[in-house]
């Protein structure tokens, strides 16, 4: 069984076994581009070694020794040889990029013996030792886990003794002091010498990968997106190729094209006689890539060549890490970059009209949740102009956030649980604060730049991050931010705008977006392949509105509940409920039926001929009624009655399971005049509106049916109402009646119900609630335990639980066209409609249409439309 491919056994297709840098380096190396060689140890054998009790079995043991034999033939150099010694760099490689979470060890094959011969090979001994220490520090860190400060303090110490400012103004003397120093820390921490054999270096590195898989950082960012648990790393053991050799060396990194906002433009940075991470780690500010055509005009010329190839050859923006050994430039890394969604769409849309890639294929390449960052607020402009400027730092990931300053990861997770907005106000950043950034509004960091820590992974989660602010000073042991006198402390506000790089003191304004642009050709795009379509849930003109800029083709649930709530109309909601007799609640609703018609035709009129789905009134009765003295005693006076009989009142209507309880279609069953008020303002806006001419077919929804009968008398209610008023009318207004499937047993008879119905909304809100009889309001209490201890693998009432839920939702969807076929409407109104796999599930299952929130319409168009691809 083969367990070791070298580079030149594999390609860009091997992701799955070679890990996505292991497949790109093989890559690369096949289509001639300058790799140092090397093999890749497969993701099969991170599995066998988990499987096998945490150990590498012989077989690959070996079949690591014959690669590594042909390597050391290829380049005339040995590991741990005296004379020609190789040196190797051990490299982790999951098949998702996972940018930060697992480390690189460097310059591995190192000891008190090959280091010499480096230095004589090379004529280098600065550049030997230099090496040297940072093999101890990163085969310390990683596969010892020895801390990485109690190396860095040494280094520190001497630039401090010798008012050094970089670790290149160190001489040859102190490194090799510090080496000394180094390898006496190894002994203290780890117990034993420092390892002189470099097979086991190798062999200890290998595992240090294989472990790292599973390093709680790694397990954090699989979660965050989605990684599955199982697919394990591959190893990718590579000959070194040396940036630190002196000023004609360098190492970097680049994007082919701006992975902030897709400009076809290159941007990268390098940093002259340095080292894999010096460029990232921030140490050294790093120069812009465009002036390495001054610096190296020969060197930045193949360069250019060679990324434009790359870019053609993967028909995709690219993100590259190369070096440079004494004027010759090597590839060590290339993928497709990380983006942020402007950055995604104009990319896709550039390389549809460059004639890379089509249409379809660029819709597939932008992920629909990652639109989210767009149809975000950005700020003010008028606010803008008035808030006070802090700072400018980079814009490394574009948005607007304002929030309380929190100086730590742990500190912002806390006062976010308590509900504050966080700016996670940094130094800089590392992979242990990731968690810190997830909840923050923003990330602040002073120090770093473009591809900083903070810069990339802030632009892959879509948070706003303001990078290497440097002209405030960050403590984070007192907890102020400082600039010239300004003290901000912990808990004050700030606003980042992360596509401009300025700090703001205070809570500035946002206002809404727009699609305009490349996302509108994009968009017009999905809307050309997409067969499903895509409805809104909105209540007002104002959303309304919003979702119909956003493309919603109309309204898959209005509730109409949240209209009663509206100051001018609450108190004769509450004279309606506590009625006594029927007479007294038709004379309360009569005052309402005009207002509730009036909210009817501003929305019609909004959504012109889209369709509009009405939900009769739903909620438990009680919800509407006062709860203070004070409002209790002003609605006693105005009703002219006593304050005690509404309390008594209140404490009629109480119920022990208000989700279970007199709510729904009960409501309508129980008190017909309210479902006749709502029918009679749904149809005589209608005709308003209709009379206007528009051509408004109203769908009258009942909530809550798990009965035939519930339905059915619901339903001759509607009827004999809106006939009536129709016929009175002369106009030829049609509507139509249906109900929300959000009761297990409503899936159950679904044939039944659909011979009545002539549309079903599935409501997977409460289907959700009421399949796995998890309350809503309280599930918050043990979801969150449920999905980290993956007895749940998802959160049901963000992701449609499609094994379980689902499976009511397939089997009512075709009992009912059995029933009726296409005659019958099909939808989703819960919070999955705006969810892209639960968007996919509704395509597959057959729905006519999904609804959500209006901030989701476009994220739901772009996933009907890859879900039809
Ligand atoms: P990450 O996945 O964190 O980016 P990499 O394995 O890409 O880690 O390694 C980080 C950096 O180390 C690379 O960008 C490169 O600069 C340096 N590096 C890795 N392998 C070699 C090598 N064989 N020769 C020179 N530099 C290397
Ligand atoms: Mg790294
Ligand atoms: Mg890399």
């Amino acid at each position: 069984f083969k367990y070791v491919y070298s580079f030149n056994e594999g390609s860009k297709e091997m992701k799955s076994l070679l890990g996505g840098k292991g497949a790109n380096l093989a890559e690369m190396t096949k289509i001639g581009l300058p790799v140092p060689p090397g093999f890749t140890i497969t993701t099969e054998s991170c599995i066998d070694y988990y499987e096998n009790n945490k150990t590498i079995k012989q077989e690959i043991v070996n079949q690591i020794e014959e690669k590594l034999s042909s390597l050391e033939k290829d380049l005339n150099k040995q590991l741990g040889s005296e004379e020609n010694p190789l040196l190797v760099s051990v490299r982790s490689g999951a098949v998702i990029s996972m940018p930060g979470m697992m480390d690189t060890i460097l310059n591995l094959g190192l000891n008190d013996n090959t280091v010499k011969a480096l230095a004589k090979a090379t004529d280098n001994d600065r550049f030997a030792y230099d090496s040297y220490r940072r093999f101890i520090q990163m085969f310390s860190d990683v596969a010892m886990e020895v801390p990485k400060y109690k190396f860095e303090n040494v280094l520190d110490k001497y630039k401090e003794e010798n008012n050094f400012k970089f670790d290149t103004d160190l001489t040859c003397d102190h490194l090799k002091s510090i080496v000394e120093e180094y390898k006496g820390i190894y002994k203290k921490e780890v117990g034993e010498d420092f390892p002189q054999d470099p097979k086991k270096q190798l062999m200890l590195s290998v595992e240090a990968v294989f472990r790292s898989w599973n390093n709680p950082r790694a397990i954090i960012y699989r979660r965050l997106n989605d990684i599955p648990n199982d697919l394990g790393t591959a190893v990718n053991i590579q000959s070194m190729v040396f940036g630190n050799m002196g000023d004609t060396s360098g190492t970097g990194v680049a994007f082919t094209r701006d992975p902030a906002t897709g400009e076809n433009k290159l941007l990268g940075e390098y940093l002259i006689n340095a080292q894999g991470e010096d460029v990232v780690a921030g140490i050294r500010t790093p120069e812009p890539i465009a002036t390495l055509e001054k610096v190296m005009p020969e060197i930045y010329k193949q360069f250019i060549d060679t990324v434009k190839t790359l870019e053609n050859h993967y028909k995709d923006m690219q993100d590259v890490e190369f070096t440079i050994e004494k004027g010759r430039l090597f590839f060590l890394q290339t993928r497709n970059g990380k983006r942020t969604a402007a950055s995604a769409i104009n990319v896709a849309v550039d390389l549809v009209e460059e004639g890379l890639i089509t249409k379809e294929e660029a819709i597939m390449r932008v992920e629909p949740k990652q639109l989210d960052q767009l149809l975000h607020p950005k700020f003010e402009d008028k606010a803008l102009k008035e808030a006070t400027v802090l700072a400018k730092g980079l814009p490394a990931s574009p948005g607007a956030g304002s929030g309380k300053i929190y100086f730590t990861a742990e500190e912002a997770v806390e006062a976010s649980k308590n509900g504050e907005k966080v700016i996670l106000v940094r130094q800089e950043t590392s992979p242990e604060d990731i968690e810190g950034m997830i909840c923050s509004q923003g990330i602040l960091t002073a120090r770093g730049g473009m591809t900083s820590h903070a810069a990339v992974v802030a632009r892959g989660m879509g948070k706003c991050c303001v990078a290497g602010c440097g002209e405030i000073k960050v403590d984070e042991i007192a907890k102020e931010v400082r600039k010239d006198n300004l003290v901000l402390r912990e808990g004050d506000f700030i606003s980042i705008d992360g596509s401009t790089g300025i700090v703001y003191l205070g809570d500035v304004a946002k206002t809404k977006v727009s699609m305009t642009g490349n996302f509108e050709k994009l968009m017009d795009w999905v809307d050309e392949v997409r067969d499903m379509k895509v409805r809104t849930n909105a209540d007002n003109p104002r959303d309304s509105k919003a979702a119909v800029d956003f493309g919603a083709e109309g309204i898959g649930l209005c509730r109409t509940e949240h209209m009663f709530f509206d100051e001018d109309r609450i108190p004769a909601v509450r004279k309606m409920i506590l009625s006594n007799t029927v007479e007294d609640r038709v004379e309360a609703l009569d005052k309402l039926l005009p207002m509730q018609q009036q909210d009817f035709v501003d929305i019609y009129k909004v959504m012109g001929d889209r369709p509009v789905n009405i939900r009769l009134l739903d909620p438990p009765l009680h919800e509407f009624l006062p709860h203070d003295d004070e409002t209790i005693e002003e609605l006693a006076k105005d009703m002219n009655i006593q304050a005690s009989e509404i309390k008594k009142r209140i404490v009629d209507l109480a119920e022990f399971n208000p989700m279970l309880g007199h709510r729904g279609c009960r409501l309508a069953v129980t008190y017909p005049e309210i479902a006749v008020m709502q029918t009679k303002a749904i149809i005589n806006a209608a005709i308003e509106v209709n009379k206007e001419g528009l051509n408004m077919e109203p769908e009258i929804m009942i909530p809550l049916v798990g009965a035939l009968n519930e339905f059915k008398v619901v339903k001759n209610i509607i009827v004999e109402t809106a006939n009536a008023i129709i016929e009175e009318s002369n106009i030829d207004l049609k509507y139509t009646v249906g109900t929300m499937i959000e009761i297990p047993r409503a899936c159950l008879i679904a044939d039944e119900i659909a011979r009545e119905a002539d549309f079903f909304s599935f409501g997977t809100n409460d289907l959700t609630q009421m399949t796995f009889g998890y309350s809503r309001d309280d599930a918050g209490k043990f979801l969150g335990q449920y999905v980290d201890e993956e007895i749940l693998e998802k959160d049901p009432f963000q992701v449609l639980d499609q094994n379980g839920v689902g499976k009511l939702v397939k089997m009512a969807t075709t009992l009912a066209r059995e029933e009726k076929g296409d005659n019958i409407k099909l939808g989703i109104c819960g919070e999955h409609g705006g969810d892209p796999t639960s968007v996919e599930f509704c395509y597959n299952t057959g729905l006519n249409y999904v609804s959500c929130s209006p901030y989701r319409v476009p994220i739901a168009r772009l996933a009907a439309a890859q879900a039809t691809i």
